[in-house]
């Protein structure tokens, strides 16, 4: 059974090219013409054409497997590494929701995580269990989705190092476990297939005191909040580390710590990170990365590349 997006649903005018497709029937929450800027950091960008919130994988696999193979399918976290461009996300934003966010403990030292499941969740689950290792995930704000596709990471560990592996429902809709070797690991970087939705991950950490398991994260959000803009509307870092050399000491060198653009900021803080200061467009925010990009090539000689996720029509 298909739907179609009906005349009550609020419709911008970037998607109407794109009326009109049909969309399959599912359990969980399907939403047509739906505002992204709420849902990501930024606070800024257009609509997804469609936002499904699946109820359980079940409804995601026959979600895809019904879905005309020509609408793009993209999965959204906590939208922490993501610029939604102006003109919205066509084809259909998947969101984990409720039924994705559990952590449990499923043996000795691993973690058994939902795709929706946040860093924080995971971490202080891994505390009670007495798992070390798992604490940086404190301070990355996002999904367990987000990590595995992003392969995460912070104080020196990063997702490969503790993934064991991880359940994908494929743009098919065949669900898939794909061991970490399986995901082309390198820096901020994964080789998950186009489309695939991470809806469970197992973490692995080894044992540890749960007292001393606090006292680093502790360490870790202290160390974060002195350092970073937390309280802003912002993407995370910016730009890839190149090889060897720190994005943000580039930036710095190039004399761009405060550079605005419209509502968009270098951060003062740590300058690896824009901020949207107000009511910042998408594209004044990715205007003033490339502005940033263009100075470092030019006074540092360096290529600085995107580690912030683009998506969607300027
Ligand atoms: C203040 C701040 C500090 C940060 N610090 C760090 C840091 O120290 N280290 C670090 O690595 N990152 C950091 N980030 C960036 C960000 O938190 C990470 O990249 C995180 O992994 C993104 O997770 P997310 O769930 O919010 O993904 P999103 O930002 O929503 O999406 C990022 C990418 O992951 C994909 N994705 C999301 N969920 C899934 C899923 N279920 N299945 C498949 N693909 C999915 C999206 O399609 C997109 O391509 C920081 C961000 C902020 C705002």
């Amino acid at each position: 059974m298909t739907v179609q997006p009906h005349r009550s649903m609020p419709i911008s005018t970037g998607m109407a090219a794109d009326l009109g497709r049909a969309i399959p029937d599912a359990r969980g929450k399907l939403t047509a013409n739906a505002p992204l800027a709420p849902l990501v950091w930024f606070k800024s960008g257009g609509a997804a054409e469609w936002l499904f919130e699946p109820k359980d994988v079940v409804d995601l696999q026959a979600f895809l497997r019904d879905l005309d193979p020509q609408m793009p399918v993209m999965a959204l976290g906590l939208g922490s590494n993501l610029i939604v461009r102006d003109g919205g996300v066509a084809g259909v934003v998947i969101r984990l929701g409720k039924a994705f966010a559990k952590v449990e403990r499923s043996d000795e030292v691993t973690l058994g995580c939902g795709g929706g499941a946040s860093g924080i969740l995971v971490s202080s689950t891994a505390r009670d269990a007495g798992i070390a290792g798992l604490e940086f995930l404190r301070s990355i704000p996002g999904t367990v989705g987000g990590f595995v596709r992003m392969n995460g990471g912070a104080y020196g560990s990063e997702v490969k190092d503790i993934l064991v592996d991880c359940d994908v429902v494929l743009r098919s809709g065949e669900v898939k476990t794909l061991p970490v070797a399986a995901l082309g690991y390198t820096y901020r970087h994964s080789e998950l297939p186009e489309g695939a939705i991470v809806v469970a991950a197992r973490f692995r950490g080894r044992p540890g005191e749960p007292a001393a398991v606090q006292v680093e994260m502790d360490r870790i959000s202290a160390s974060r909040e002195a350092s970073q803009p937390l309280r802003s509307k912002t993407g995370g870092s910016t730009f890839k580390n190149p090889e060897g050399r720190k994005a943000w000491k580039l930036v710095d060198a190039a004399g761009c710590r405060g550079l605005a653009l419209g509502g968009a900021q270098v951060s003062e803080k740590h300058t690896n990170f824009l901020i949207n200061t107000g009511n910042a467009t998408s594209a004044e925010i990715e205007a003033l990365g490339e502005e940033v990009r263009r100075r470092v090539k030019e006074t540092q000689g360096v290529e600085l590349e995107w580690e912030i996720q683009r998506v969607g029509r300027s």
